[in-house]
């Protein structure tokens, strides 16, 4: 029944609900062959190739109090920093000459990375590196501001939605962040002609298998040019802190189902998944994943840049770093390459 399923997702990339339901529950039989076809469909338009993003962490403040965030507001014990438009800058330029080609903003929402400060460094970054393509994953913001940051030169935006099932969305976030409003963004960052990626954490407290059928034809229905899901995993200093994280067997598995329903989106095996199981990002990359996201934060930072407990690789150099996963995805047969990693059939020169 699974292969029969799964044959048919991989030709019509789409199934009803209740079958993605069935394939989820039957994951241990089916994930063997959902990797198989979900690794052949990624190779028809990517080939063995691995793209890179260079992920430059730049801001823990933030104002929200998402429950399972580490970097939350409330979050007394976290240690705060800042990158100045200066150090942002120079992690891309450090990141160019280590081959980078994409270099992804990342921060909380903090106030004090105005509109004005943002677009100034996406036109630095811009004007130093024109073959790069910038994406930027700061959060919840108005039309208006995507626009400019969009007119700055940003490509693309990640935002996850965290959850396709609303009333989920409210077990995840307090009262002052709204389901509404994050699917606004997301669909004002489409309208503005962003390469837009959403996601969402596997093994979310409260999260049941039907609410990740669901996101299947969610994600379906979105259409986005990237998908980031990694496990949930707990922080010592929130309120998510007793709750059990999700699971690398989950991930992969539904990384091969999203693979299958969008064959060409971007796809990151993401350091969550690398946290849970040692040998997770292979994994990822075994199931149809084709990105990776390493850290090019300045080392003094990126210990402090927790969302949740025993990140890896925050003790490490860029450079390291980028050799460790070039090692790493040699074992899947697949290879890291430079270049700017557009969506097949979406590349700029
Ligand atoms: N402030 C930005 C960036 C968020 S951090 C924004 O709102 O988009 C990037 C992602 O990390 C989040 O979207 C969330 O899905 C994930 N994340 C946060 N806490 C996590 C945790 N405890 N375990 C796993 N993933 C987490």
């Amino acid at each position: 029944m699974y292969k029969e399923l799964l044959d048919r997702l991989s030709r019509e990339g789409i199934l009803a609900e209740r079958e993605y339901l069935y394939l989820i529950r039957h994951r241990d039989e089916a994930r063997g062959y959902a990797a198989k076809l979900a690794r052949k469909t990624c190779e028809d338009f990517y080939g063995k190739r691995v793209f890179i993003r260079g992920l430059i962490e730049f801001t823990n403040y933030c104002r929200n109090n998402c429950y399972y965030c580490g970097i939350r507001a409330g979050n007394a014990k976290c240690e705060r920093y800042r990158l100045t438009p200066d150090e942002i800058v120079a992690c891309a330029d450090s990141g160019y000459e280590l081959g980078f080609r994409t270099f992804v903003m990342q921060g909380g929402e903090d106030p004090y990375y105005t509109d004005e400060v943002l677009c100034g460094v996406i036109r630095r970054i811009k004007t130093n590196h024109p073959d790069c393509a910038v994406t930027l994953s700061v959060g919840e913001r108005s039309f208006e501001s995507y626009k400019l940051l969009r007119e700055a030169g940003a490509d693309r935006y990640l935002l996850r939605h965290e959850t396709a099932n609303k009333a989920h969305y409210e077990k995840l976030h307090p009262e002052s962040m709204s389901f509404d409003n994050r699917q606004r963004c997301i669909a004002d960052l489409k309208k503005l002609g962003y390469q837009v990626g959403v996601g969402f954490m596997v093994g979310s407290p409260g999260q049941t298998e039907e609410d990740l059928a669901h996101e299947m034809i969610y994600l379906k229905s979105v259409s986005p040019d990237m998908v980031g899901i990694g496990p949930f995993i707990p922080h010592r200093d929130t309120p998510f802190k007793d709750e059990a994280a999700g699971s690398a067997e989950l991930t992969t598995f539904l990384l091969s189902l999203i693979r299958l329903t969008l064959p060409d989106v971007l796809l990151p095996a993401t350091t969550a998944l690398g946290t849970v199981d040692p040998q997770g990002r292979e994994k990822g990359i075994l199931a149809g994943a084709n990105v990776l996201m390493p850290n090019l934060s300045p080392a003094g930072v990126r210990g402090k840049y927790l969302l949740y407990d025993n990140k890896i690789c925050t003790g490490d150099e860029a450079a390291a770093c980028i050799e460790c996963l070039k090692r790493r995805i040699k074992t899947t047969g697949c290879e890291i390459v430079s270049g700017r990693g557009d969506r097949a059939g979406k590349e700029i020169q």
